[in-house]
């Protein structure tokens, strides 16, 4: 059953096109992330869904409702959507109770009762009922903002950047926490963010947009693994980017031949390789591309180990262990093929035509 939809959404402010032709569909209990770099219309998107930008064109459907299109405007709170912003925009005079009551003005006073502490419980503040936000941390106050918005039982919950307010160390745990709760719930939720990481761990599914144009769709394994553009492989992990040139289905490249299918002959193409699937043997005799250390940095897991190319090119490889190849060891260079993305130059960016 269909959760939230958008269909052949577009809209511009003035001549800036913020979204062009949009359309997707999230499923009833799905939790999908919107992501894209900063500009790309995510937020727009997300203000459409709500109504609280008015609809230029297309249509937006939350469950069985199509809430606006041509002649069909329904008014932000009748659309049954829960709203939360990156400020958590928290009612600072109101106890933490009546700010999760808040969505349930126009209920009696049992049902309100009845919700606010079950919805308390759901995010684990059922003993902060009486106290004021100031008094919360960050975490906390976030989940205060979680309740509020499921407690009226929206048809979908949208979330506009939710955790970029917070420190990177509650930032992770306070992810975990929202994910946990809307699974609780069984939300159906949009979750904006520009971080590709959290959309791949939150997502059940993320859209990547850019420039306005939803360019991938899918799990984050997915659009991970086969990334439909240079763009998407690039925003969703750390890539070495090389050029080639193809010849039989073969792109030749710094680093090496790699496979090129489908791809004519004297095209031009971007050769993006992660740097995971870079494996480096200390043997001289072994297959690869001969290449030499420069620099090496321990990260903890793993390390990354900057590596010359006999044409001068530099790559990374991000190899498993603390003990990397130290600067000057010289390397052979296997490619594992599952790491490695070929995409014909001219087929990079959208164009933004409205
Ligand atoms: P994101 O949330 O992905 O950062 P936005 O949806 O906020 O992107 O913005 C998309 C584009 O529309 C950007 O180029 C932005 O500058 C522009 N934009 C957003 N809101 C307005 C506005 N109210 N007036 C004019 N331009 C806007
Ligand atoms: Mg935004």
């Amino acid at each position: 059953m269909t959760g939230l939809a958008f269909r052949h959404v577009s809209h511009r402010y003035g001549d800036v096109p913020a979204l062009t032709d949009l359309s997707f569909e999230i499923d009833d209990g799905e939790v999908c992330c919107l992501v894209g770099p900063s500009g790309c219309g995510k937020t727009t998107a997300l203000r459409i869904a709500a109504g609280l930008e008015s609809l230029q064109h297309g249509e937006v459907q939350i469950g069985d409702r199509v809430v606006a299109g041509p002649g069909i405007d329904v008014p932000p709170e009748k659309r049954c959507v829960g709203l939360v912003f990156q400020d958590f925009a928290l009612f600072p005079h109101m106890t933490v109770a009546d700010n999760v009551a808040f969505g349930l003005r126009g209920r009696d006073g049992a049902t309100r009762k009845r919700l606010v502490g079950e919805f308390l419980d759901l995010v684990g503040l059922a003993d902060y009922a009486a106290k004021y936000p100031h008094m919360l941390s960050g975490g906390e106050q976030q989940r205060v903002a979680l309740a509020r918005a499921l407690a009226p039982q929206p048809g979908v919950i949208l979330l506009d950047e939710p955790f970029s307010g917070l420190d990177v160390r509650l930032r992770e745990e306070v992810r975990e926490e929202t994910l946990t709760i809307l699974r609780r719930a069984g939300a159906t939720a949009l979750v904006v963010t520009h971080d590709a990481e959290e959309a791949m761990y939150m997502g059940d599914r993320i859209a990547v947009l850019q420039r306005g144009h939803l360019v991938q769709l899918g799990r984050p394994d997915e659009v991970y693994r086969h990334p439909q553009s240079a763009f998407v492989a690039k925003f969703l992990g750390d890539v070495n980017w090389l050029h080639g040139t193809v010849a039989d289905e073969v792109a030749e490249s710094a680093i090496g031949p790699v496979a090129a299918a489908g791809i004519d002959n004297g095209e031009r193409v971007d050769v993006l390789i992660r740097p995971e699937g870079l494996h480096l043997c200390r043997d001289p005799g072994a297959a690869g591309r001969e290449a030499t250390v420069v620099a090496n940095h321990l990260l903890g897991h793993s390390s990354l180990v900057v590596l010359k190319l006999d044409q001068g090119e530099e790559v990374r490889a991000r190899i498993a262990g603390d003990k990397p190849p130290a600067p000057g060891d010289d390397v052979r260079i296997r490619i594992e093929d599952d790491a490695v993305f070929v995409f014909p130059c001219k087929r990079q960016e959208p164009r933004n035509t409205g």
